[in-house]
């Protein structure tokens, strides 16, 4: 297993920022896996995955640890009747692909979510009333101590929630499937792609929405647009023009704009809402961020 040293991350994020990982590793085997976790445990440092990178923020100064992007066996797509097979690294586009081929439906939610099924079950992924938890059947989570098939339930997934930690990797996931004429699932697709491509600003690049939304009756996204974000910029990220609850690099962003422009919009939505909101997407090395009160 080539443990490679100081690779940059932003190659490997959607919005295209982060300095050096320490440790770079890509199994392509559950045997491989097991080995870069191994060394992780050996060094004592954490042991992060990288799926797309399309829920991901990382320190510009870099991530002090093993990060891991699987690929190979643990990425292969496989179909007997109405299961489906998919190593953790499998994109949601190619599991969505072979699954229509097949003539089996139920993963249409996932043709706007721009990531593999590892990261969309760490997060229960979801769009369009659909989410992993309704199709998932099993998932094989390979940690220092070895592999373990963990159930839905297992796993704690909840709205956008696992209970997944850094050092659980989803090797593997199952997806129960129902029959589903190609030409029904082909029209879901493009009608549901549309409507993606109306609301949200998909031909930049983001990292999806910031924000959760609150408990309140304005979207994170409404609410910083009553703020007045949209469009506002810091350094080379800004409030996306289109919807206020994405941020785009704009030309050569670090993760600190971005960072910075989240602590810009939380101070905003507490000052004229009352409302302290919490960011979905995960940072990779970085601190919280601070306080709004
Ligand atoms: C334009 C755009 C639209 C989006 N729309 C949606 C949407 O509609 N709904 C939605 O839910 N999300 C959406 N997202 C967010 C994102 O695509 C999802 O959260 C996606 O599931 C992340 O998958 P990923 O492989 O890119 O994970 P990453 O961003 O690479 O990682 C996210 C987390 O998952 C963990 N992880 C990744 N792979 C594994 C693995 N194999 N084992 C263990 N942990 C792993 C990482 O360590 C990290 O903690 C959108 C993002 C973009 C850029």
């Amino acid at each position: 297993m080539n443990i490679e040293e100081r690779v940059p991350l932003a190659r490997y994020t959607t919005l295209g920022t982060g300095g050096p990982a320490r440790w770079f590793a890509r199994p392509q085997t559950i045997a491989e896996l097991e080995e870069a976790l191994a060394f992780a445990e050996h060094e004592g440092a954490e042991a992060t995955v990288v799926g797309l990178g399309s829920n991901l923020l990382a320190a510009d100064e870099g991530v002090d640890g093993l990060v891991l992007k699987v690929g190979g066996e643990l990425a292969a797509v496989a179909i007997s009747d109405d299961l489906v097979a998919a190593g953790g690294g499998a994109t949601n586009a190619v599991v969505l692909h072979r699954a229509r081929d097949a003539a089996l439906g139920g993963f249409e939610f996932a043709c706007a979510i721009p990531g593999t099924v590892g990261g969309g079950v760490w997060m229960n992924a979801g769009a369009y009333g659909g989410d992993f938890a309704q199709v998932l059947e099993r998932a094989l989570v390979v940690t220092v101590s070895g592999p373990d098939w963990l159930t839905p339930s297992e796993l704690g997934l909840t709205y956008r929630h696992s209970e997944l930690r850094d050092g659980q990797v989803v090797a593997q996931v199952e997806l129960r499937l129902t029959p589903r004429p190609v030409e029904e699932i082909k029209t879901t697709i493009t009608q549901l792609q549309s409507q993606r491509k109306a609301a949200q600003p998909t031909n930049k690049r983001t990292f999806g929405s910031v924000f959760e939304n609150p408990k309140h009756e304005l979207t994170a996204g409404r609410m910083l647009e009553a703020c007045g974000l949209k469009g506002h910029r810091i350094g080379g990220a800004q409030i996306s023009p289109m919807h206020a609850n994405f941020i785009e690099n704009a030309g050569s962003a670090r993760s600190a704009d971005a960072v910075a422009l989240m602590t810009e919009a939380r101070r905003r939505a507490f000052a004229e809402f009352g409302v302290e909101l919490r960011h979905e997407v995960r940072f990779l090395g970085l601190p919280e961020l601070p306080a709004v009160t």
